[in-house]
């Protein structure tokens, strides 16, 4: 996309992008092996209440958007718990 029709939903973007190489890939899928979720969900029953560092973002579960979102929010909630009061 070029950064002039972005510019509705960046603003600003366009003038500070000095470069850019955009790659279509045809036929590609992320993934996660498995145990992944497991993984993820040992990490969190284990975090130390009031940990000052949490993980974030889409690898803690599927390698999109929405999920770096989910991920994202859940570390928010967790430190506005574990900080409330
Ligand atoms: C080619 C491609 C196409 C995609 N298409 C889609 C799509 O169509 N739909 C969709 O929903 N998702 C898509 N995704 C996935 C989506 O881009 C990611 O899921 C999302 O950007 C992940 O967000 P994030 O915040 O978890 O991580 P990121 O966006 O990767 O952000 C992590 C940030 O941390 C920084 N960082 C890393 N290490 C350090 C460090 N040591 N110190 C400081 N900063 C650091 C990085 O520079 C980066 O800015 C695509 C991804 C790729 C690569």
């Amino acid at each position: 996309m070029g950064y002039a029709r972005s510019a509705p939903w960046l603003p600003g973007l366009a003038d500070r992008v000095a470069d850019s190489q955009v790659a279509r890939w045809d036929e590609a899928m992320p993934y996660v092996p498995t145990g992944h979720a497991t993984a993820v969900q040992r990490y969190r029953d284990r975090l130390p209440a009031a940990s000052p560092v949490l993980l974030a973002g889409d690898y803690l579960g599927f390698p999109w958007s929405d999920s770096a979102a989910f991920n994202g929010r859940w570390a928010a909630d967790r430190l506005i718990a574990d900080h409330a009061g």
